[in-house]
């Protein structure tokens, strides 16, 4: 099963990520969390990337879509892939389509975690990662067992750069004018589903679980 993850930055994606990887036994490829490990590791696509997301833009689509082509092309995306913040926009989504077609692969589901903006800006604020596992946590939420780290692998967790109001700002306003032309995009293809991102997690999962099942 290939699945597409799309919502706004806060919507809850990372967090359905692990539940969908774990039931289904695919792969989860995570744009933000891709771009995050070079930069950490100082390569020129991670500095290159970096530089957009701290101002709250996209990575330029030449980078992001070759990034990500890549990937989907590895061994363990045979079996199925989860897309956690990509494609973000039509040349992307465009560029997917493309790639999956010489491979006579196809998207099954599309899902449209949908939350609103009040409720994003609180979470995105409250967010903490793994520095280790990249697992979401939030300080009110969904706090960790022991404050600042990892329950499942206990790693440092810290605040993202961009994740600081100002920044938060600028995504809201890309998502809205590049990623929301998606939910249109893949309403006509005719895969996409909608679930309400605004109630407990487990909600949401079991939400999720019912319509791509
Ligand atoms: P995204 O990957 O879409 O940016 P995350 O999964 O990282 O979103 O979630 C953003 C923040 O909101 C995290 O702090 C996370 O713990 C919290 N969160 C995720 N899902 C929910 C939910 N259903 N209700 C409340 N908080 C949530
Ligand atoms: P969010 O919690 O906002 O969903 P992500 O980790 O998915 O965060 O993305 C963080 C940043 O990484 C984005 O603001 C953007 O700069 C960059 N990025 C991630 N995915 C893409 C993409 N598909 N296209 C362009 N830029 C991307
Ligand atoms: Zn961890």
């Amino acid at each position: 099963m290939n699945l597409i993850l799309l919502g706004a930055p806060g919507a809850g994606k990372g967090t359905q990520a692990a539940y969908l990887s774990a039931e289904f036994g695919i792969a989860h490829i995570a744009s933000g969390d891709l771009f995050r490990k070079y930069a950490a590791q100082g390569t020129k696509l991670g500095l290159e990337a970096k530089s957009y997301m701290d101002k709250g833009q996209l990575v330029p689509n030449p980078i992001t879509i070759n990034m990500i082509l890549e990937r989907v092309a590895d061994k363990d995306c045979a079996a199925g892939f989860l897309l956690d913040g990509f494609p973000r926009n039509i040349e992307q989504a465009e560029a997917l389509d493309a790639a999956l077609k010489k491979t006579g692969k196809i998207i099954d589901r599309v899902v449209y975690i949908k939350v609103s903006n009040d409720e994003l800006l609180k979470r995105l604020s409250g967010r903490w990662i793994c520095r280790d596992c990249q697992t979401p946590y939030h300080e009110v939420n969904n706090p960790p067992k022991t404050k600042g780290k990892c329950d499942k692998c206990s790693g440092e967790l810290y605040q993202r750069d961009d994740d600081k109001p100002a920044t938060i700002q600028n995504r809201l306003v890309e998502f809205n004018k590049q990623t929301e032309p998606l939910i249109e995009y893949y309403t006509k293809k005719g895969n996409l589903v909608e679930v309400n991102g605004t109630q407990t997690p487990e909600k949401v999962w079991l939400d999720i679980k019912a319509m791509v099942s």
